[in-house]
């Protein structure tokens, strides 16, 4: 259940990535792959962040694991600043805060075997004696739906859905309290999908854990996310409770990605908004608003100033110079 405590802060992050060329590998740019993003993880909740590929919705993930040390900013996780710890103190933090990959194959060592894979991060932080660790591995495998003689199978042995049920089973060992999900289901069959966000959200329940849920798939982010955060080039442009996000969207970015969901109902009228003109590289942002070379709404100001990110009530947040008409 979603409290009102806030587990994790995220405060004007970046995470910028050098280009290097001529002769002497001089820096002649950057990548803004997250570019000064803030937002809050309340315990308990799911937030999902949602964009295209490319809009730095893995990036954020990775960097406030410091999976990728970040440019700027802070991650304040229950009082500490991961941003500061050393490398020592954030290995002993990286109990509670767990990640689970995209591709469950890739993140899966091949030559290890199911059993092995989940106690793996038990040996890592000390939890347990060899029976306790083989007790455990038990307890999670049935927490996950697989069964106890699965332990001893490895990756190419099992489905994707099994893949990824490893892949959170092995999240889930040394109980965390947030576990960022990148792009847990996109892998998946569509009718897997669902039996692994069902999985997920038992579990959450179950443990008391909090999510952060990153998707390119709103359909996905929809069902499983309480509020939902929507980036656009490295930068957070909106961030809303789920339904007011979807049914009540602010900035003409969302409005966009929203237009082209399928509506179940066929009656409902839901006017196509399509977006001309490429997304522009993040090697070279446009000044301003970042949407403003796509915008359908773009005003002077728009190519000129950038719109900050602020609540427009109730805790609706966006980025849009036209919520200050
Ligand atoms: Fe469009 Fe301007 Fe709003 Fe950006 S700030 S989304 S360009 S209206």
């Amino acid at each position: 259940m979603t409290s009102s405590e806030t587990l994790l802060q995220v405060r004007n992050l970046k995470k910028y990535y050098p280009i290097r060329g001529g002769v002497f590998g001089r820096k002649i740019g950057e990548v803004k792959a997250v570019d000064d993003v803030s937002f809050a993880v309340k315990k308990g909740e799911t937030l999902g962040i949602v964009g295209e590929s490319g809009c730095g919705k893995s990036t954020t993930g990775r960097s406030i694991l410091r999976l990728e040390e970040p440019t700027a900013g802070e991650v304040e996780f229950e009082g500490a600043d991961l941003t500061k710890l050393s490398g020592e103190e954030m290995r002993r933090m990286r109990r509670e805060l767990q990640m689970v990959f995209q591709d469950p194959f890739a993140s899966l060592n091949p030559r290890q075997t199911a059993g092995s894979i989940i106690e793996e991060p038990l040996i890592v932080h000390g939890l347990g004696d060899a029976k306790e660790r083989k007790e455990k591995v038990k307890e999670l495998l049935s927490v996950v739906g697989l069964d106890s003689y699965h332990a001893g199978r490895y990756p190419h042995q099992f489905s994707g859905g099994q893949r990824q049920r490893i892949g959170i089973a092995r999240a889930l060992a040394v109980n965390p309290k947030l576990i960022v999900a990148d792009e847990p289901v996109s892998a998946l069959d569509v009718s897997i999908q669902s039996q692994v966000l069902n999985l997920l959200e038992d579990l959450q329940e179950t443990y008391d854990l909090t999510y952060l849920f990153i998707a390119h798939d709103l359909s996905v982010v929809r069902h499983i996310s309480d509020r939902v955060g929507v980036m656009y080039l490295g930068r957070m442009v909106e961030l809303a409770d789920r339904d007011e996000l979807y049914e009540h969207p602010i900035h003409p970015y969302t409005r966009a990605l929203l237009s082209a969901v399928p509506v179940p109902d066929p009656d409902a009228k839901r006017e196509r908004i399509i977006l001309t003109g490429d997304v522009p590289s993040p090697t070279n942002s446009p000044k301003g608003c970042a949407f403003h070379t796509r915008c359908p709404h773009v005003m002077d100001i728009c190519r000129e100033k950038r719109p900050e990110f602020k609540d427009q009530g109730s805790g609706h947040f966006a980025a849009c110079h036209l919520t200050e008409a």
